[in-house]
């Protein structure tokens, strides 16, 4: 029997954009509550959110954004973010995700690569001054014409769309396909520099229904979502899960910790909660998780990273929601392909990513022939329909790479499929590192690594790690006679790359392990860093 599964569906997909479905809750449950976003102090129902969301729009017609035009947003979780993926959409404008820990180098690339003409900002973040970066970048970027600082400048945005009829804002709305492209994430893709994947209406908005159906979600359902809204975690499978079917959307904090995540829970009765392993450790961890009354709890995803079996078991007895999933996806594919049932039994919801979603194929492939495997062997998993992405931005040769001539998304991951249809994901053919949910592409680093002045060679490699999944590794040859303490290094990356992708380790070696060819053998490297490390027990983590 071949690795091939396509996922019956009950619910046809859905035709509407994503103005349109919030449009639609908005009419049915005008006074049911839409959003609470509890470090802000704002609970909206869906009619104000709709309201406000139609003020942002008038807002962005009255600047003249076109169809088509890109708009970054460049903020933690707040109210904000939301209202203009919202706003954006229903303008047909095409919302740049910013990842709220860039450095400026990494800010100008999304913002150059993908045209951005609007920026809307956050003034700051933890440490980083973003109104400081975006003036420090700004003379590179031809394309922005405007940036607009949350705060003053945001409430002007609104204010000057008063004039704007809401006609007009109709008119621009009847002109839109659900097949637009109405989002840019920019992400590690398979290889290579960061890629703009490019995702339409109906690419997120079928996704997000179909995993809040799996989900059993109605307007009864309050979602716990402490995953980033830059993310299709956030604003596909939180957000848009919650339009689909009238669940509340509740914000615990500007970006996760536990606390206030728990805190959410218990105040805010969740009946759902989001996270990547990570989190989901973290809270567990928490010297206060014995304290909260967590019973309103009952379903939730675990997905982005490997999900240790044992987490998901303590998630099922420990925080109480006995229906949590697991979903294995990625950007590219909107981002879920496969998602374990409320109905699985225990064993398989807790050590596989379950099985395809409706409307979706899989099929798990050998990397070298293309041809599909037989069940129970490891491959490449593929996988297609409504859900691939239309293509990385401005890049035809890296999406003909990522998604072939039949359609097929090629992952880079590698799974095994049993006779049912379960997959279980086993490792990844791509030069991948994830970190605690952050996808990282060893290449980056060592470009940024290169450029010291000291450093002869560098290989960067993913360890494993009991909590964050992996932690990163350098391995550093240095010139002749020149040397860097790991601290200059490290001082050196944090100037110039997200602090999530400055490496833990560090190890000065003489040369590295090589093929005959010279092609370096990242996996020995591995090998040899978890036994130099002591982490087989890490090394040892069962996942799903
Ligand atoms: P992203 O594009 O940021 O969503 O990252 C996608 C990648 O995360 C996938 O290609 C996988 O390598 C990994 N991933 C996502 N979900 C899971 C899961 N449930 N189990 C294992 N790996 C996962």
């Amino acid at each position: 029997m071949r690795s091939y599964a396509s996922g019956p569906s009950a619910r046809a997909l859905t035709g509407q954009t994503i103005g349109e479905a919030l449009a639609a809750t908005a009419a049915r449950l005008p006074d049911g509550l839409a959003l609470v976003s509890r470090h802000q102090d704002v609970r909206l129902t869906w009619s104000e959110l709709a309201a406000e969301v139609r003020d942002v729009a008038r807002g962005l017609l009255a600047i003249d954004i076109e169809p088509g035009d890109r708009v970054g947003i460049w903020s933690p979780t707040r109210v904000e973010w939301t209202l203009l993926q919202f706003a954006t959409a229903r303008v047909g404008a095409i919302l740049v995700n910013v990842n709220p820990a860039y450095r400026p180098a990494e800010l100008a690339y999304a913002l150059g690569q993908s045209g951005v003409r609007m920026l809307v900002t956050a003034p700051s973040f933890k440490t980083s001054d973003y109104v400081d970066m975006v003036a420090s970048v700004r003379a590179s970027l031809p394309a922005l014409e405007r940036v607009v600082v949350l705060g003053p400048d945001w409430d002007s945005l609104v204010d000057g769309g008063r004039s704007v009829g809401v006609t007009r804002l109709h008119e621009r709305e009847a002109a839109l396909d659900c097949d637009d492209p109405i989002n840019i994430q920019y992400t590690s893709g398979t290889t290579g520099n960061p890629k703009g994947a490019t995702l339409t209406h109906h690419n997120i908005l079928n996704n997000a229904a179909s995993i809040a159906d799996v989900l059993g979600y109605s307007d009864a359902d309050r979602v716990c979502i402490p995953v980033p809204l830059y993310h299709c975690f956030g604003m596909g499978i939180g957000n848009l899960g919650c339009v689909s079917s009238g669940a509340t959307m509740v914000y615990p904090a500007e970006s996760f910790a536990p606390d206030p995540t728990l805190d959410a829970i218990a105040e805010e009765r969740c009946t759902s909660i989001y996270g990547v392993p990570t989190m989901f450790i973290a809270m567990l961890e928490s010297p206060h998780f014995g304290d909260l009354d967590l019973t309103s709890l009952r379903t939730g995803i675990m997905a982005g990273a490997p999900c240790p079996v044992e987490v998901m078991k303590r998630v099922v007895n420990e925080m109480h929601a006995q229906e949590i999933t697991i979903a294995y996806g990625m950007t590219e594919t909107s981002p879920a392909s496969t998602m374990t049932r409320r109905s699985d039994d225990l064993d398989r919801r807790t050590s596989t990513v379950g099985t395809v979603l409706p409307h979706v194929e899989v099929k798990i492939v050998d990397p070298t022939t293309g041809a599909t495997v037989p069940t129970r062997s490891p491959g490449e998993l593929c996988s297609r329909g409504y859900l691939v992405m239309r293509g990385y931005w401005e890049n035809a040769s890296a999406t003909a790479e990522a998604v072939d001539a039949a359609g097929w998304m090629h992952t880079g991951d590698l799974a095994v499929m049993d006779e049912e249809g379960y997959v279980n994901i086993v490792g990844r053919a791509k030069d991948l590192v994830i970190r605690g949910g952050e996808n990282i592409y060893p290449r980056e680093i060592e470009e940024v690594l290169f450029q010291h002045p000291a450093v002869a060679a560098v290989q960067v490699i993913g360890v494993p790690d009991a909590r964050m999944g992996e932690e990163l590794m350098a391995w550093l040859t240095f010139r002749e006679g020149d040397s860097a303490t790991d601290d200059e290094l490290r001082e050196f990356c944090r100037e110039r790359l997200a602090h999530f992708k400055v490496p833990r380790y560090w190890k000065t070696a003489d040369e590295f392990p090589m093929t005959v060819t010279g092609k370096v053998q990242k996996f020995k490297m591995r090998e040899v860093a978890i036994a130099e490390l002591g982490l087989e027990e890490a090394a040892g983590i069962q996942t799903a």
